[in-house]
């Protein structure tokens, strides 16, 4: 299933057309599931259909398979039963970020190229490193789909992207083997690792990976069962319309399996946390001459079987 949180420009048709004439502005977030371009709200069915649902996606994750099996009864229930107010246009809708992650761990250097452009680039070591790379970023760097990519010229001239499949944890994990790994993950979204390059030159991890909407995540959540092997992926970055990066994620250095068996060697990963598996090579501190983003840029991220990540950059000094 594909899940959305999303919001609508106007109160829903389920309003009276007295509430309706007097809303303004964007409705609350909704929870809804993308059905081929349509848009279900799923709070809309369990009301009609008398069921519980959790209304928010982290929720909804933490609640575990039953909302899940509640959620896919709703979705494939007869199409001519919907109440009003429960079908969108995807068209209609403005995606939201899918939810909130309690934490978002990255994971540096896990594509052989973006090691050596990186080594280059970046300082960093040229070996390939012999265990993950790992590195967090703030639950107040995430930002939806569409939103601004902040620019703040006061503390960076060196503004760059990275393109990453996302993994959403849907059961605790705390020292879990390679091979348990899967039956850990919710499923799948799309990160755009925000990086001020000057800030990690001088030191400052955290305001290089972490400061505000540096994580741009969505545009949906598909769940695990629609991409059995997450290792197979193309992924790849445009800005204003020029692709930067192409890869699949099958070149990444330690697979998504190994990632969650690592950090849950020392960390708990638990429901609605969020793994950024890494970049591949393409970003604009390796081009040479160096690129980096400016006001007035638009970023998009694409992962296969996912969907598009677009965000504008926006100077926010
Ligand atoms: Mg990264």
């Amino acid at each position: 299933m594909r899940l959305l949180t999303f919001t609508t420009a106007t109160a829903t048709a389920t309003a009276t057309a007295t509430a309706t004439a007097t809303a303004t502005g964007a409705s609350a977030p909704r929870l809804g599931a993308d059905v081929d371009g349509i848009v279900l709200d799923l709070g809309v069915l369990a009301d009609h259909a008398g069921v519980d649902l959790p209304r928010d996606l982290l929720a909804f994750v933490q609640a575990g398979p039953a909302a899940l099996e509640t959620a896919r009864r709703l979705v494939d229930a007869d199409p001519a039963a919907r109440p009003a107010g429960a079908v969108h246009r995807l068209a209609d809708v403005t995606p939201a970020a899918p939810l909130r992650p309690g934490k978002i761990i990255g994971v540096g250097l896990n594509y052989v190229e973006h090691v050596e452009e990186s080594s280059r680039s970046l300082d960093t070591d040229k070996e390939l490193p012999p265990r993950p790379v790992l590195f967090s970023k703030p639950a107040t760097a995430v930002t939806g789909p569409g939103a601004p990519i902040l620019h703040n010229g006061d503390l960076t001239r060196q503004l760059d992207w990275e393109c990453e499949l996302a993994v959403v944890i849907g059961r605790t994990a705390f020292r879990v083997s390679e091979e348990e790994a899967y039956g850990h993950i919710f499923g799948y979204s799309i990160v755009n690792d925000i990086s001020a390059r000057d800030q990690r030159r001088s030191g400052q991890w955290f305001f290089s990976k972490g400061q505000d909407s540096y994580a741009p995540f969505g545009p949906v959540v598909v769940t695990a069962d629609e991409i059995p092997d997450p290792m197979d992926l193309d992924l790849s970055l445009r800005v204003n319309g020029v692709t930067k990066q192409k890869s699949n994620t099958r070149h990444m250095l330690f697979p998504v399996a190994r990632l969650i068996a690592d950090i849950s060697s020392g960390v708990t990963l638990e429901p609605g946390d969020v793994i950024a598996t890494g970049s591949p090579s393409g970003v604009g501190a390796g081009m040479v001459p160096p690129e980096f983003l400016v006001p007035g840029d638009t970023v998009e991220a694409t992962v296969e079987r996912i969907g598009t990540l677009a965000n504008p950059v926006v100077d926010a000094r």
